[in-house]
């Protein structure tokens, strides 16, 4: 039996807006397919984990609080997660932690969160502790072979991202990386860092198929072809929300 391994980083501080449901979603199509999913957590004091030994490493959004609190602990495992990385592990990072694999963040006093740096981006919040990017977003991105696919969304965001050369989509209804900005996220072949809450997954089904197909064939080194599931609900929700946001 085939099995992906997902290691879920700081579950107890990264989980706004349902992001745990990534993972959910990510669990019921391996296993509709017969594949085996284990779940690992870490957070603050736990053993150290070996980042390369996952097949997809999940963190989730937070607030400027936590970010700063647990900032130190990410630190720590730098090269270790430059490294898986580089080995092409999968990394699902929804908005704080984006943030936080980015150059650093700077918060609404002023303060530096420091930050992986294992991607270009840098983040600042806006001083105003009122302007936010909230709302329904809707993206188009292009997954794999030029197909371009809407991917929807919540954004929830102070925090404003430049420079990240490689963005997930183009914006087609919301803000993106900040106010107004025509792109979003971060996105290379085994990387998407995303502002996009929903959760991200559930609302977009071809995007939790792109990874799991990803996964599989690094993993097993063969061509996969997913087995299609019955997505009658989650495409008729699709439909409604983009009939919504795009008219
Ligand atoms: N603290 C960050 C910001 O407000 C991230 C918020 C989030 O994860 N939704 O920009």
């Amino acid at each position: 039996m085939q099995e992906l391994k997902i290691l879920y980083l700081y579950p107890d501080m990264l989980e706004l807006y349902g992001d745990y449901g990534n993972i959910q979603v990510l669990k019921y199509r391996m296993e509709q397919r017969n594949i085996s999913c284990k779940i690992d957590q870490y957070s603050i004091n736990d053993e150290a984990p070996d980042f390369s030994s996952y097949d997809i490493v999940f963190a989730g959004g937070g607030a400027d609080n936590e970010q700063s609190i647990l900032a130190d602990d990410l630190v720590k495992y730098k090269d270790n997660i430059k490294k898986a990385v580089q080995n092409g592990v999968f990394f699902l990072l929804i908005c704080g932690a984006y943030q936080l694999f980015g150059k650093y963040y700077k918060g609404v006093e002023g303060n530096i969160i420091p930050g992986l740096e294992v991607f270009p981006y840098y983040t600042e919040a806006i001083a105003d502790r009122k302007k936010r990017c909230i709302g329904n977003i809707v993206l188009e991105v292009e997954l794999q072979n030029g197909k371009k696919t809407q991917v929807i969304g919540f954004e929830n965001h102070g925090g404003q991202t430049f420079e990240g050369m490689a963005p997930f989509g183009k914006v087609l209804f919301g803000n993106g990386n900040s106010f107004g900005d025509t792109h979003e996220g971060f996105f290379i072949g085994n990387v998407i860092a995303t502002y996009l809450h929903g959760p991200l997954l559930s609302k977009n089904p071809e995007v939790a198929d792109y990874i799991i197909k990803y996964c599989l064939e690094r993993k097993y080194k063969e061509n996969i072809e997913l087995q299609s599931l019955d997505d009658e609900f989650e495409n008729k929700c699709r439909e409604q929300l983009l009939k919504k946001l795009l008219k």
